[in-house]
């Protein structure tokens, strides 16, 4: 099994370059924000709280991202592993999903972060926000917020890993081809 975490702020790249390194690598592409949008869609009760911290761009609880998480795991075993895109979001999910891994004999293979600065991340997020129909992508505030969430609730994630050897920094600015160039090599080389 490989699992990667693909990392990095809000607008890095990480849902596109990862559809593309789930048909390379054979993995499954888990993203929580997506998971959170479908169960949005579909109006549950999960998706309704969820709502109400994504539209101020805050965290979830831990507990409902981490059960998310898991059931979308436990629900597919067959694949060769699994890119994490948009999770663990802070130390305490980061341990959560070591502990979840150990149970079944695996582990995080590395975590790749996608380094791109602030302003181009806003440019990028107000750009998708045009059509994502997301409401979290079209307040330059709110993307403003999600960043610092990111900085001060997220960023020790990179450590968590870095203290195994696990983490990577890759630019996220150029060409999408150039990227993926980037994060295939650092995966060939992690594995
Ligand atoms: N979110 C969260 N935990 C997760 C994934 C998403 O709390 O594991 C929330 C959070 O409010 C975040 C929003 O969902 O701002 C959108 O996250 P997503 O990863 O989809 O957006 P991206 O960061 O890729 O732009
Ligand atoms: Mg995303």
């Amino acid at each position: 099994m490989m699992n990667i975490i693909l990392f990095g702020p809000p607008g890095s790249g990480k849902g596109t370059q990862a559809e593309n390194l789930e048909k390379k690598y054979e993995l499954l592409h888990i993203s929580t924000g997506d998971l959170f949008r479908y169960e949005i869609g579909n109006q549950t009760e999960l998706g309704v709280l969820a709502k109400s911290y994504i539209d101020k761009g805050e965290l979830v609880p831990d507990d409902v991202t981490i059960g998310m998480l898991k059931n979308k795991v436990n629900a597919n075993p067959d694949v060769k592993g699994y890119i994490f895109d948009g999770f663990p979001r802070n130390e305490y999910q980061s341990e959560a999903l070591d502990n979840f891994l150990a149970e079944k004999g695996q582990t995080v293979n590395a975590l790749l972060q996608l380094d791109v600065d602030d302003e181009e991340i806003v440019k990028r997020i107000l750009n998708r926000g045009k059509t994502s129909g997301r409401t979290d992508d079209n307040d330059e505030s709110i993307i403003r917020n999600r960043i610092s969430v990111f900085n001060d609730e997220t960023a020790p994630v990179y450590d968590h890993y870095d203290k195994s050897g696990k983490s990577t920094k890759i630019d996220g600015i150029g060409s999408l081809e150039d990227i993926f160039g980037r994060l295939s090599a650092a995966i060939d080389a992690a594995v």
